[in-house]
C-alpha cells in the first residue's frame, strides 16, 4: 500500500510507516490509490468512416457531365447516356453511394443531355422535312461572301 502521509510504498499490514512513522492503523483501504482505468484515447475512426465512404468519386456524374457537353456541342446521341448517367449519378449521391461534391456534374450532364436530345430531335425534324433551309441559307451566305 501507499503511505497517505509520505506517499512511500509500504508493506500491507504494517502499523507504522517505516519512512515517516505515520500511523497506518486507521487508514482505510480506500486510501490506497485506486488504479485509474486506462483512459481510452478518443477514437477518430467513427468520425473518419463516414467521409471516407462518401469520398468515392461520383463517376456517373462525371460521365454525365462529359457526355452532356460533347452531346450538346456535336454528337447529340451522347445526350442519351448523359441523361442516364446524370440520373444515376444524382441517385448515387442521394443514397450516399457516391461523393455529393460533384453531384452538380450529374445535374449539368442531365440538363446538357436533354439539350442534346432536343437538338437531335430538331436535326431529325429538319432532315425529315427535307428543306434544311437554315443550313443552306448559312452555307449560301458563306459561299457568296
Ligand atoms: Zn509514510
Amino acid at each position: 500500500m501507499i503511505c497517505p502521509y509520505c506517499r512511500n510504498e509500504v508493506n500491507d499490514g504494517v502499523k507504522f510507516c517505516p519512512s515517516c512513522g505515520g500511523d497506518l492503523t486507521n487508514v482505510p483501504q480506500a486510501e490506497q490509490p485506486v488504479q485509474q482505468p486506462v483512459q481510452q484515447p478518443v477514437q477518430p475512426q467513427m468520425a473518419q468512416a463516414a467521409p471516407v465512404a462518401a469520398q468515392q468519386k461520383n463517376g456517373k456524374a462525371v460521365a454525365a457531365f462529359v457526355c452532356g457537353i460533347i452531346g450538346a456541342l456535336c454528337c447529340t446521341y451522347l445526350g442519351i447516356p448523359a441523361i442516364v448517367c446524370g440520373i444515376l449519378g444524382i441517385l448515387d449521391a442521394k443514397n450516399g453511394k457516391a461523393d455529393k461534391k460533384n453531384v452538380w456534374m450529374a445535374y449539368a450532364g442531365l440538363i446538357l443531355g436533354i439539350i442534346a436530345i432536343i437538338l437531335m430531335i430538331v436535326n431529325i425534324a429538319t432532315m425529315a422535312s427535307g428543306t434544311n433551309s437554315t443550313y443552306n441559307d448559312i452555307m449560301d451566305a458563306i459561299n457568296n461572301g
